[in-house]
């Protein structure tokens, strides 16, 4: 049992660290990788990734896509997003409810701020902090999760540290 390691924990709470250096070197990184899952994303229109980060450690990521077990493509052959493709962050969200870890604390990294519907998820499954880089057109949900009491950040200059 290290002792010191369990006050240091104690210290910093579950989502962040006390040197504002290291947390935006961490949020940076975490964001990088949202980034590349974006890229994973099957979708045309956007593609958009997430990570969820609880305890230092990566407990779900997702990409916006259509459920498990349907075909990859997003949208329609009118080129409209089919109804029941889920967001990056739901996907993310619905990976820790099925799994033995648990969502509320935790920090969400996005490539692109929730929309409305998406934000409703994010606040009631308990996320504490959301880190972003694109702002969505609509800032209704950002602006809900604002208002709700989330630390919100937005990093949008990746490429420069
Ligand atoms: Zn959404």
């Amino acid at each position: 049992m290290c002792y010191h390691a369990t006050f240091a924990s104690m210290q910093e709470d579950s989502t962040t660290y006390s040197d504002p250096e290291k947390q935006d070197r961490y949020d940076r990184a975490y964001l990088r990788l949202a980034k590349e899952w974006a890229k994973l994303s099957h979708c045309k229109r956007k593609q958009v990734g997430a990570v969820i980060v609880k305890d230092s450690t990566i407990i779900a990521d997702g990409y916006n896509g259509t459920p498990t077990g349907f075909e990859n493509e997003c949208e329609d052959y009118h080129g409209e997003t089919k109804w029941y493709v889920l967001h990056a962050e739901a996907n993310a969200i619905l990976k820790v409810a099925r799994s033995s870890n648990k969502v509320n604390g935790a920090t969400l990294y996005l490539t692109n701020s929730p929309c409305k519907d998406c934000s409703k998820l994010v606040l009631q499954a308990g996320i504490k902090r959301l880190v972003y880089i694109d702002k969505y057109k609509d800032t209704s949900g950002i602006d809900f999760l604002e208002k709700a009491g989330l630390a919100i950040k937005q990093i949008n200059d990746l490429n420069e540290k």
